[in-house]
């Protein structure tokens, strides 16, 4: 029988229960919990802190520990596979949900302005999410957390340092160190995160109003959301079963992994919870390798819970628009929200803006997003959570693709 150790089993009901107590006293207390929200702010400063140093430490020493590049290309290629299909699969998961329970028909509130958060971003398409691969200055990118140019420049970086030879042993040597300190951090911070939650949910609740406030929210839009959720708990279980197939892993992996489980639903944010998550899956025994590789990376592309959402929100607003979406409009919203969700950034509230490029690719009006804007926040930390779950799966999956011996540090 897999076991769960001591430690980990008291930090994650630690948390569990800081989870808890933050939503039944946000629920109670309401805008008294306001507050608590510098104790969140810290919290989620204190990980954000970590991101750029970790993910270039963790891709420069996890690339360079696989050997040549040509290594890489087979780690790689398994690595956007998987991204790939299951991102895939989570869109069909919620085409499958939405069109069973059309939440959209008959609703009648259809908002007439375009909603601040995404005005002035309607022109956000597939060339500028090309775009941001690279940037002019790498420096400015890490200051303003552009993951994905900055994970781009280290794959470069590390696959060129893999051609050099013995000049490189210092260099390696120095990022695989610094990549042991970073981790030596998120264990002491992970110690924080029980209260750190508690903050960051109370607050977030206490933020909107309270419970009553948020039932009459989640009310207005009930059927939506509970479509969004129940496709996210199958996309959730359908990962399970493949991690469960294609990997010796099941249960211990997922409960090793419930700190960054709740972290994301804490933090609405894939980044800031990186650190966590790339703890836990090495406390589950993955290959270092694989997590220094298949995480940072996940963190930013791979988003299957944003693009279930993304297609949910789409084909809900098209409903209530009264719009019929036919199979050739719905294969495109198929191939569309997969890839923005590859777009979006893992901070809170990205896939609002990327569902743009949805919505646009089917003509239906950006206004639409004003009719789910009330409750994103609260959905944002469901698909936030199996975002990172899909990614801890992938990091457990990729782990047979690694070259069995490490030829450069031996
Ligand atoms: N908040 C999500 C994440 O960080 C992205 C989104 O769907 O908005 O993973």
């Amino acid at each position: 029988m897999e076991k769960v150790s001591f430690n980990e089993n008291k930090l994650i009901v630690a948390i569990l229960f800081g989870a808890i107590a933050g939503i039944v006293s946000g629920w109670l207390f309401g805008t008294a919990m306001v507050s608590v929200v510098w104790i969140g702010e810290l919290f989620l400063d204190t990980l954000k802190m970590m991101i750029i140093p970790l993910i270039v430490a963790a891709v420069i020493s996890g690339v360079t520990s696989l050997g040549d590049i040509r290594k890489l290309g087979k780690v790689g290629s398994a690595t956007l596979l998987y991204y790939t299909l299951t991102t895939a699969c989570a869109v069909l998961i919620g085409l499958f949900v939405v069109n069973l329970i059309q939440p959209g028909n008959g609703v009648e509130q259809l908002s007439q302005d375009v909603p601040e958060a995404v005005a002035n971003k309607a022109e956000t398409g597939f060339i500028d999410i090309i775009k941001s691969l690279i940037t002019p200055n790498i420096i400015s990118a890490a200051a303003n957390t552009k993951l994905l140019p900055v994970i781009v420049f280290c794959l470069l970086f590390a696959a060129a340092l893999t051609t050099i030879g013995e000049k490189n042993i210092t260099i390696i040597r120095f990022f695989d160190g610094l990549n042991e300190v970073m981790m030596k951090l998120v264990i002491w911070i992970m110690t924080f995160a029980p209260i750190g939650i508690f903050a960051l949910i109370a607050g977030k609740i206490g933020e909107a109003g309270g419970g009553i406030a948020i039932k009459n929210e989640l009310l207005a839009v009930g059927n939506y959301c509970f479509t969004v959720i129940l496709g996210l708990t199958l996309h959730f279980i359908f990962l399970f079963i493949i991690l469960v197939l294609f990997s010796d892993r099941g249960r211990k992996y997922f409960l090793t992994l419930l700190r960054a489980l709740f972290t994301a639903f804490g933090t609405a944010s894939s980044s800031a919870t990186l650190p966590l998550t790339m703890k836990c899956a090495i406390e589950a025994g993955v290959d270092k390798r694989s997590v220094k590789f298949v995480l940072p990376i996940g963190a930013t592309v791979n988003m299957d819970g944003t693009a279930l959402y993304e297609s949910v929100a789409v084909m809900y607003i098209a409903q209530a628009y009264g719009i019929t979406m036919g199979l050739s409009e719905q294969a495109i919203i198929f191939i569309t929200a997969t890839l923005a969700a590859i777009g979006a950034a893992g901070i809170p509230q990205a896939g609002l803006v990327t569902m743009l490029i949805v919505l646009n690719a089917v003509n239906l009006p950006v206004e639409g997003i004003g009719m789910i804007l009330a409750v994103d926040w609260f959905l944002d930390r469901f698909r936030t959570t199996v975002n990172v779950w899909g990614d801890s799966v992938g990091a457990a999956l990729i782990e047979p693709y690694l070259p069995k011996v490490n030829s450069l540090k031996k």
